[in-house]
């Protein structure tokens, strides 16, 4: 819809860290590049917001490598010309430090169509995280955003530290981590007050967030020992005293907690976005992946459906439905071949799936497993009904045979396989170990199976605690040793999330 004429470049900026904070024009451009070039400040989370066939270039490159950045501003040139709608992501706000002008000055020598789209920078996205009031009409009225890094040509980063110094304002340095020192003792040197209050904060608004405040004589004392390297800035002035409390840690009760889970990428997508708003740090590593089944089965059962065999249609998972959803379309054939049948789920979750595809299901049991929709059909008069089972080829034979002993004639198809995902290589499980991983959430059996078998399970120390779905779940968790440290009263999504969070 905004997609300009071809061969344009969009400027986009990526916001501060927290992958939300980007604009919606931002994001709308993100979904319909042909070719993304992103710096090292961008939220990864933004790049999966793009086309599949899109073409992710990272240029992330250290202070003053010039000679990268002529190879970015060809690349760009290139790509555009060739008629690419090509998005230059950069962290924070394009236009504030990161060169974003000199690429523009580029483009436009090269005639090549440019548009920008301002980003939150990172000093803004730190005074929210932060609660700073920055202009608080009380105690500031204006600020300064510099650099503690300037062009390596000009000597100590060219910044006019007499006036720095007299400037009755808030100082916010980007750049400057490697300076810290060297600022603090300027500004004292050329008179401002060394009780000055300031702030050093790195990785603001991610989940990696730390911040350190002192004054501007003992800042460093207390920076270098815990070592806030880039990114950060350091935030000089009176506001840094008014910082307001705020209940950010009780709207993020996981603020900071590390979380490794273990669903398929795909399915990962919801859980992960609602732990990341509740503060958690994600880490995912897939333990399985789905795939498609024999289809001659299922075809059957859509002809057998067509011909009115079934009058209990059971989808036991969301898989099951997205599956069988995407058959029905490759056979030219939609929902309406289910008119007639009567429809359960297991869980609310496949329930939500089919209401997406405007399907209401007939039945959901109190508890999402297996037995309870089983006690809850037994209230049907089951006996002579005739079932099919559209399900995942590792579910339990319970329901098929718990069905058939109450006298129900059963069809069961299997609609999707599970396979195990590739086993991460030894440096990423390295990483994993080494970073301490707080919480692990498991929401199937096969995950844990494959879990254990490509990553083992004697890592798992004290301190990492295993959260369970339900109760097979749990089973299989202590079948391999694991303790489970809680299982979740609902057994859905949510549940999980609030036996993480209790
Ligand atoms: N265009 C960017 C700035 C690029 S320069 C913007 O508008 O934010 C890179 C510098 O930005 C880093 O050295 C650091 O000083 C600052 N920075 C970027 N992201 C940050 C973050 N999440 N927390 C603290 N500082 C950050």
């Amino acid at each position: 819809m905004i997609r300009k004429k071809s061969g344009a470049v969009f400027l986009v900026g990526a916001g501060p860290g927290d992958p939300e904070l980007v604009t919606l024009r931002g994001l709308k451009l993100i979904e319909s590049a042909d070719v993304i070039l992103y710096d090292a400040l961008v939220s990864p989370r933004l790049l999966e917001y793009a086309k599949d066939n899109v073409e992710k270039i990272f240029v992330g490159k250290a202070h003053g490598e010039s000679s990268r950045q002529s190879a970015i501003n060809d690349l760009m040139v290139q790509k555009a010309r060739a008629g690419k709608m090509l998005v230059r992501l950069k962290g924070g706000d394009p236009m504030v430090f990161g060169r974003g002008g000199e690429e523009i000055e580029f483009l436009i020598a090269k005639k090549i169509a440019v548009e920008v789209v301002p980003g939150i920078t990172a000093a803004f996205g730190a005074f929210a995280s932060l609660v700073i009031p920055v202009t608080h009409r009380k105690y500031a009225s204006q600020l300064a955003l510099m650099t503690g890094h300037a062009d390596p040509a000009k000597k100590l980063s060219g910044l006019d530290y007499e006036n720095l110094a007299r400037f009755d304002g808030t100082l916010i340095f980007y750049m400057a981590s490697s300076r810290l020192a060297q600022i603090c003792r300027e500004l004292i040197r050329r008179g401002k007050k060394p009780d000055t209050p300031c702030v050093v904060v790195r990785w603001a608004t991610t989940p990696l967030e730390e911040s350190i405040s002192g004054t501007l004589k003992n800042i460093f004392g207390k920076v270098r020992p815990r070592g806030l390297e880039s990114p950060s800035l350091i935030i000089v002035g009176d506001v840094v005293r008014h910082r307001l409390t705020t209940d950010k840690f009780k709207t993020r009760p996981l603020f900071g907690k590390k979380i490794l889970i273990t669903r398929s990428a795909k399915q990962s997508l919801r859980l992960r976005d609602k732990l990341e708003r509740l503060g958690a740090e994600v880490i995912s590593l897939p333990a399985i992946r789905f795939s498609a089944p024999v289809w001659g089965p299922v075809d059957e059962a859509i002809g057998g459906l067509e011909n009115k065999d079934f009058d209990w249609v059971v989808f036991t998972s969301q898989n099951g439905v997205d599956f069988f959803s995407d058959r029905l379309s490759a056979k030219s054939k939609d929902w309406r071949i289910l008119a007639g049948a009567k429809i359960a789920v297991i869980g609310s979750a496949t329930a939500e799936r089919l209401a997406e595809k405007g399907i209401r299901p007939d039945l959901i049991p109190p508890k999402f497993v297996a037995e309870s929709l089983f006690a809850a059909l037994k209230k049907h008069n089951i006996k002579g009904k005739r079932f099919l089972l559209l399900r995942g080829d590792l579910a339990r034979p319970y329901l098929r045979e718990v069905l058939k002993k109450a006298g129900a004639i059963v069809k069961e198809v299997v609609v999707y396989r599970t396979f195990p995902e590739k086993a991460p290589s030894a440096a990423v499980l390295r990483n994993i170990k080494a970073c301490g991983v707080d919480f692990i959430p498991f929401t199937s059996s096969s995950s844990v199976e494959n879990f254990v078998k490509s990553t083992g399970s004697s890592w798992l120390d004290g301190k990492t605690k295993i959260v369970s779905i339900g109760p097979v779940t749990s089973r299989t968790l202590k079948n391999y040793g694991l303790k489970v440290y809680r299982e979740a009263k609902q057994f859905t999504i949510d549940g999980l999330i609030d036996a993480i969070c209790k």
